[in-house]
């Protein structure tokens, strides 16, 4: 079996040209091209972090407009985790490597079928700590009263995540305190 370039090219595709070289950052085989190309990509770094979109609260770019062309940013945090998962399971990764496009694909969309319920479940979790606490349900209902009544249950669902976040953050800096105060 002859060696090909694992990386990607920017339409999101295994690049496949004849590998000409081992990344051993990457995990993988790759062309000429793409052994140089990292490099310009690490220095492109500071312009790719501030391109990500504001508001997309979910993984993948599904809601897009079709008339949007696709963009397949790099995040260099995000590819460190990836290159040392790699690294850390040559097996896994292997497997991954031999899987052929449209099993590759359907596992894509799975992860992100996967997303989506999590989300899901998150939510429903939410909403039934509000609706077992009266007290709750009530503040929560008049903070939304003026919206759509299809809104509604959405927009509590949020503002209760984002109110736990804050809540573990306050707790997070009183412990952070208490220690440093040999509390
Ligand atoms: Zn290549």
């Amino acid at each position: 079996m002859k060696a090909i370039c694992w990386a990607y090219t920017e339409d999101g595709l295994i690049c496949r040209q004849p590998a000409t070289g081992f990344d051993q950052q990457r995990g993988f085989t790759v062309c000429a091209t793409h052994s140089a190309s990292r490099e310009q990509q690490t220095q492109n770094q500071s312009s790719v972090m501030t391109r990500t979109r504001p508001s997309a609260p979910s993984s993948a770019g599904g809601n897009a407009a079709p008339t949007d062309p696709p963009t397949f940013r790099n995040n260099p945090e995000v590819d460190a985790k990836i290159d040392s998962y790699i690294q850390e399971n040559p097996k896994y990764w292997a497997y991954v490597q031999g899987m052929p496009r449209d099993r590759l694909e359907r596992t894509v969309v799975l992860n992100e079928v996967r997303e989506l319920d999590r989300q899901q479940r998150l939510r429903e979790g939410v909403l039934k700590q509000i609706n077992r606490n009266p007290d709750l349900k009530r503040a929560y209902d008049l903070l939304v009263k003026d919206l759509p009544e299809e809104q509604r249950e959405g927009a509590i669902a949020q503002i209760a995540r984002q109110a736990k976040r804050a809540v573990a953050r306050t707790l997070g800096q009183q412990q952070t305190r208490g220690q440093s105060m040999g509390v």
